[in-house]
């Protein structure tokens, strides 16, 4: 399975995978052109994706759904989907797409509707997890053995302890985003003997310390871990 970081922060988010024969989006959270500039670089257009998945609302994961959603189906929960038509997903319910199946998880987020995804490609037999905006998920994903990681590793808890600026911003990300330490106990309930690759997405521009966050991880696991770049791609 091939992945693509186009964006990952608080800006704004979108990523590709590809398994070889379907193209799935990721998050549709950067304006309608900038997208579109995004997928020509690539050579791509809209309708070489058979869906575009979104996690949750928030304007930095759905910013780009309605005009996404004129060419593919957005495949969301009923929350995040609002009047708006897609495709509705819940809770533990198989969904196909294409070559892919998709399990979604709800994740603790100050957001209805918030959800993770398990990934299956039936072609590569690859599974993958993405799970963002999470303060964590009261679900235990130890029955799927993951090939590749996408988690949230919003901040360095002690960036954040030692933050005196804005009581308001700190509670919030306390409460809805995921921490280092969170990311890392995560990451150890889960089934990663077969994983080849930890992405660490969505990192706070002011709280997160790239170089701290991947070694911390890769001490942890022995796995390669990258860390999303905001504006696309990775270290
Ligand atoms: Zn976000
Ligand atoms: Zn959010």
């Amino acid at each position: 399975m091939k992945i693509d970081i186009i964006a990952s922060s608080s800006s704004g988010n979108c990523y590709i995978i590809d398994d070889g024969v379907t193209r799935l989006l990721l998050e549709g959270g950067i304006p309608y052109r900038q997208l579109i500039r995004e997928l020509n670089k690539r050579s791509l257009k809209l309708t070489d994706f058979l869906g575009c998945l979104i996690s949750h609302g928030h304007n930095d994961h759905s910013c780009a759904m309605k005009d996404i959603s004129r060419f593919i189906p957005i495949y969301a929960s009923k929350e995040t989907l609002g009047e708006m038509k897609g495709v509705a997903i819940s809770h533990a319910t198989k969904t196909a797409i294409g070559t892919y199946t998709v399990i979604p998880f709800e994740t603790e987020h100050d957001c209805p509707g918030s959800l993770g995804f398990i990934i299956s490609s039936t072609i590569t037999k690859e599974n993958l997890m993405f799970m963002t905006d999470a303060k964590y998920t009261k679900y235990s994903l130890k029955q799927f053995p993951f090939d590749y990681v996408m988690i949230e590793c919003n901040y360095v808890d002690e960036l954040l302890d030692n933050d005196e600026i804005n009581y308001a911003l700190k509670k919030r990300l306390l409460n809805s985003h995921m921490s280092l330490t969170t990311c890392i106990k995560t990451l150890k309930s889960l089934n990663l003997n077969r994983c080849k690759v930890i992405y660490l997405i969505h990192l706070s521009d002011h709280r997160s310390d790239e170089a701290l966050m991947k070694k911390a991880v890769a001490r942890e696991f022995g796995i390669p871990v990258y860390v999303a770049g905001k504006h696309g791609g990775y270290k």
